[in-house]
């Protein structure tokens, strides 16, 4: 394994790095290579080394010197002699805080069942996402440094670790948008969670992609030649394999044929502007025939987690079946690495990155990933330095609204306030109308309680029940829940 040095961490970068940040970066560097001083990894590498690509990993993708600093450090609390007050004399509050957020991440104890600590490690990252999303980020980038060297690992605990990244930590970097993290986390869990598959899918994608590659090849520098011709400019062409995770569950729903898995290998053209887009479209379509109904507008009709994109397929070289995705620089950079997406633009392009990034538009899909998609859009108002944007982002955002969870760990999200019979309505409309009772935490609670941001909250129902209660209009605070009502209770006026 080659060791990772300041300059790799600082060459790393995506945005030119300026004086302050480089001496950040610099002096948390040597803490924490005298801070781990002595200690060794399973791997039989100095300790500091896992610190180091963790901070490698954040300069990736686009993390700003405080962050990086905090990767250097998150684990010198836990695991060293110096405490967190020397790293905040030294470094300051804000940093020390976010050391402080990944130490608490990781203490999470293993007990109870697996869905009980699924739950607990679930709540706990938005928990933290809450007071401060780079703590979160920090602890992702930990976890995929984590998951690179598990090989050096007893196998009990590679299976644990490689569950808990496929369960909890790829489903949380996919909320966040971090397309290119979400896929690692799971490739690399995939690999120990179910090794025959795994292996299966990697030599069934070798072969195939393989095959295909020539044509990808021919079919990218065909596109060059028309977009020339039209004057459409080009930032970036390249060919990709898929995932081999996303390959993996294409597969299962095509009876393991590959044959049927039209995306297996696909062409990205990235261009400057969104009209380019659609300009590009046009000059590939007129050069292969698309393919029916397979052409996807995810840029006027954004993916739930924001991903932009237009995706076609087309009969390619030899008619031979490709796909091609277009976007933007920034629909790119903003697919990759989602959230921290801000991070970059927000220094990079200090103009106009308002004006693109975590848009919203009307007409995506409500519900599921609401709070992803409130969390941009809230963004999308405040200022662009760091500081302003995680000050905000804790006190207002998280203020008027609350995430609850199902005793199976799926998310409801509520404004505040919410009532255990909002909560029954946004699940289903006959859970609702059958409500009987609630449990928050495994205790009683009447029906009109406040829920608190992070409770579990089970709802109790009974066939007994004919219909919803007329008092409960009185407390609901969603929309939904008061709809529900009047309709159920409309339809049964009506019967009698
Ligand atoms: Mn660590």
């Amino acid at each position: 394994m080659d060791n990772i040095t300041l300059e790799d961490i600082i060459g790393s970068l995506r945005n030119p790095p300026s004086e302050g940040r480089k001496r950040v970066i610099t002096e948390a560097y040597y803490f924490a290579i005298e801070a781990h001083k002595g200690q060794k990894r399973r791997s039989g590498e100095d300790y500091v080394q896992h610190p180091f690509a963790v901070a490698r990993i954040l300069a990736e993708i686009g993390m700003g010197g405080k962050t990086i600093a905090a990767g250097l450090m998150h684990d010198i609390p836990e695991d060293t002699q110096i405490t967190l007050t020397d790293i905040e004399k030294k470094f300051g509050s804000e940093i020390a805080a976010m050391v402080d957020g990944v130490t608490k991440l990781g203490k999470i104890r293993l007990r109870g069942s697996h869905e009980e600590y699924f739950l607990e490690n679930l709540r706990k990252m938005i928990l933290a996402m809450a007071s401060d999303i780079r703590v979160v980020i920090i602890k992702l980038a930990d976890r995929l440094h984590n998951m690179r060297t598990l090989e050096f690992n007893p196998q009990d605990k590679q299976l644990r670790i490689a569950r808990e990244t496929m369960e909890v930590f790829a489903p949380i970097a996919n909320r966040l948008g971090m397309g290119e993290m979400k896929s690692q986390l799971q490739d690399l869990s995939f690999k120990y969670l179910d090794p025959e598959n795994y292996t299966l899918v990697q030599e069934m994608e070798e072969k195939h992609y393989k095959e295909k590659e020539k044509y990808v090849i021919q079919a990218i520098s065909e596109i060059e030649i028309e977009m020339k011709k039209e004057g459409v400019t080009i930032v970036e062409i390249n060919g990709r394999a898929k995932s081999l995770y996303s390959l993996f569950l294409k597969l299962q729903k095509h009876d393991m044929d590959i044959t049927r898995v039209y995306d297996l290998a696909a062409i990205r053209i990235i261009v400057q502007e969104v009209a380019d887009c659609y300009e590009t479209l046009g000059i590939v379509h007129k050069k292969y025939r698309p393919m029916i109904g397979r052409i996807k507008d995810y840029i006027s009709l954004p993916k739930p987690n924001g991903y932009q994109s237009i995706h076609t397929t087309v009969f390619g070289p030899d008619g031979k079946i490709i796909e091609v995705q277009i976007r933007t620089q920034k629909m790119h950079s903003e697919a990759e690495f989602g959230i921290a997406a801000h991070w970059i633009y927000s220094e990079k392009k200090k103009k106009n990155w308002k004006d693109f990034l975590f848009k919203t538009k009307k007409g995506v899909p409500e519900k599921e990933i609401e709070w992803v998609k409130q969390l941009r859009e809230w963004q999308n108002e405040i200022g662009r330095d760091d500081e302003e944007f995680m000050q905000s982002l804790h006190i207002d955002f998280f203020k008027n609204h609350i995430f609850a969870f199902t005793p199976q760990g799926d998310i409801i999200d509520l404004p505040e306030d919410a009532t255990p019979i909002d909560f029954a309505y946004a699940i289903h409309g006959e859970i609702g109308n059958h409500a009987v009772g609630a449990k928050i935490d495994r205790k009683m609670v009447p029906l009109d309680h406040h829920i608190k941001n992070g409770e579990v909250v089970e709802i109790l129902t009974s066939k007994e029940r004919k219909s919803p209660n007329a008092d409960w209009l009185k407390f609901v605070k969603t929309s939904v829940a008061k709809s529900h009502i009047r309709r159920e209770l409309k339809r049964i006026e009506v019967l009698k």
